[in-house]
């Protein structure tokens, strides 16, 4: 049976996938609504869709992808643990970060509702575009990460990017423990 939420979101995703809302749809092949469970407990919201993802239409399915894959196996998650999506839909021109302009317009048209269709416990947020794309907090990950924020009604749990765990061994470091917290976290918290 196809529950009242199940066709907002797949609708919410047509409507995604249609979207001429901001310039980033001129050089996209495929806009990236994200992928998960309508009862996904936890949500990872990424920065924007590579190559790879704007290829296939899917998030996370290039190397950052492959890098977060490993982490779930080390930490015993499963990808259909997370409702998985990014601050941006499209990809940017040459993986460029996105502008505050196309970042507000993505977050009122379809992230805000991604969220409140999904309404997850803990949204994972990866990186600092993400940071900021939520908590509207800007270059504090150092500070945020690994640890629960609450804010505006939600619950958000800062990390890392996979782009940059793969290029510095510190932050590998620091977003392996964070991906411990968050199992530990995940287990407790269950509702
Ligand atoms: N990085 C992101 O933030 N999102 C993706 O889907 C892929 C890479």
């Amino acid at each position: 049976m196809t529950t009242s939420r199940q066709k907002e979101l797949l609708k919410l995703h047509s409507g995604i996938r249609k979207c001429r809302k901001c310039p980033l749809c001129k050089s996209r092949l495929n806009a990236v609504p994200g992928e998960g469970t309508l009862d996904s407990r936890l949500m990872i919201v990424g920065e924007a869709p590579g190559k790879e993802e704007d290829l296939q239409g899917r998030p996370f399915v290039g190397r950052s992808g492959k890098f977060l894959d490993l982490l779930f196996d080390i930490t015993c998650f499963l990808r259909k643990d997370f409702y998985i999506t990014s601050s941006v839909k499209c990809r940017p021109p040459k993986n460029r970060t996105p502008r505050p302009k196309e970042l507000k317009i993505c977050k009122q048209n379809w992230l805000n509702k991604q969220i409140s269709i999904i309404d997850p416990e803990i949204i994972v947020l990866l990186g600092k575009v993400a940071l900021k794309q939520v908590l509207g907090a800007s270059s504090k990950l150092d500070k945020f990460h690994g640890r629960l924020i609450r804010y505006d009604g939600l619950t958000c749990f800062p990390t890392y990017h996979p782009a940059a765990a793969m290029r510095f061994p510190k932050v590998r470091k620091n977003m392996l423990q964070d991906f411990k917290i968050l199992k530990i976290i995940s287990v407790k918290n269950k509702r």
